[in-house]
């Protein structure tokens, strides 16, 4: 099948390689990595998106300075991938519609609004994963579940 079996730590930290420069130095990157987590079955390229996008997402959010963590952990038999930020946060109003094909709270030309969309789709469709979100202003927290064991077998 098209899974492997990966090293979430790995793809984080080459997601982060590669983002390296558009972090810049006045980000602060925290890696919390759990290492009993076992090996997990994925779409290692299409999961590098995910990562990809919500890193985006919080350096935008805020706006060139603050902390970005990333921590994974093991939570029953899936596998915890969150990505937090101490940006804007995500109004109430809106956590409802982040995931709609489309919805940007980005100036024209900033923003697709298909970032989230995209990811779901990776997460949920593609890995039988889900993605949570809580927001306060200075702490969103996007949560990735991943299933440790493939759907079928
Ligand atoms: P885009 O980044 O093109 O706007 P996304 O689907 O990636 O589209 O995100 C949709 C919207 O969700 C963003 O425009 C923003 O309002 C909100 N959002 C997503 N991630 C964050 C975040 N980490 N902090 C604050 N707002 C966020
Ligand atoms: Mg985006």
């Amino acid at each position: 099948a098209a899974h492997q079996r990966a090293d979430l730590r790995e793809l984080l930290d080459s997601t982060l390689t590669m983002l390296k420069r558009k972090i810049g130095q006045d980000v602060v990157v925290k890696t919390d990595y759990d290492p009993g987590l076992p090996l997990v079955p994925v779409y290692a390229a299409e999961l590098n998106q995910v990562w990809t996008n919500l890193i985006v997402n919080a350096l935008y959010a805020m706006q060139g300075s603050g902390t970005l963590t990333i921590r994974t952990a093991r939570e029953n038999d899936h596998a915890l991938v969150e990505i937090a930020d101490t940006g804007t946060g995500i109004p109430e109003e809106n956590l409802g519609r982040i995931f709609t094909p489309f919805f940007t709270t980005k100036p024209v030309g900033q923003g697709t609004g298909l970032g989230l969309d995209i990811s779901w789709r990776i997460v949920a469709d593609r890995h039988g994963g889900d993605i949570r979100v809580e927001s306060l202003p200075g702490d969103t927290r996007f949560q990735v579940l991943l299933p440790l064991t493939e759907p079928n077998g």
